[in-house]
């Protein structure tokens, strides 16, 4: 069961098309495991075409609020089936990053940045900043303790792990920005691959993690 979704903003930015390649695909893979957002973005969906629809007809208005929530009440709601996703490839990789890779997580080129981490760096068009990765952790990982100066969007894809603001498994997403300093564990049973997307370098602390900034790129 997810137990961390998308954000209110996140939702939005997606349905109106405004999100960089690497948040996009991070969305989208999250979507295909979650009904609950899914039923989110069709409302966000929605509410954008209404308001596109008013942008284009009159001038905006005290009563717009009003008119846009008569247009989303009269919308037909879309069944869970509408969103379906396409059968999956290989078992737990969302079609999304199938797409992206080509094939499945046996066939990734992982590349060593440290004891216990590996990374792959996805091959998508990003926006200036953005930069789109998968990682995998041995299991019981513990990353280097680091903030953030932009965001960062990390999305599991295998495995679990936990920090200071609780346990993420499979489906679970998790949004942290400058105010959030972490140190993300993973746990024992597996490796744990997520898909991470920032839009600006991580600020590592302490000796080691300096050493391994360089080797991350990032
Ligand atoms: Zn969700």
């Amino acid at each position: 069961m997810i137990n961390h979704h998308l954000s209110d903003e996140i939702v939005w930015a997606y349905a109106t098309g405004s999100l960089p390649a690497g948040h996009a695909l991070l969305v989208s893979c999250h979507l295909e495991l979650c009904q609950g957002c899914k039923a989110r973005l069709a409302e966000a969906e929605v509410l954008a075409g209404a308001m596109l629809q008013t942008s284009e007809q009159q001038k905006p208005s005290d009563d717009m609020f009003d008119l846009l929530m008569a247009r989303v009440e009269n919308e037909p709601t879309l069944s869970a089936g509408a969103y379906l996703a396409e059968p999956k490839p290989e078992k737990g990789v969302p079609s999304a990053l199938w797409d992206v890779l080509g094939h499945g997580y046996n066939g990734i080129k992982w590349k060593m940045v440290g004891p216990g981490i590996r990374q792959f760096i996805l091959p998508i068009k990003s926006s200036e900043g953005e930069s789109a990765r998968l990682l995998k952790l041995s299991p019981g990982f513990v990353t280097p303790e680091h903030s953030h100066h932009g965001s960062e969007m990390t999305l599991v894809l295998q495995g679990s792990f936990s920090d200071e603001t609780g346990r993420y498994k499979i489906g679970d997403v998790q949004e942290a920005d400058e105010h959030v300093h972490h140190q993300p564990i993973a746990d024992t049973e597996e490796d744990c691959i997520c898909l991470a997307v920032t839009d600006a370098p991580l600020d590592f602390k302490g000796f080691f993690p300096k050493l391994l900034q360089p080797l991350f790129g990032i």
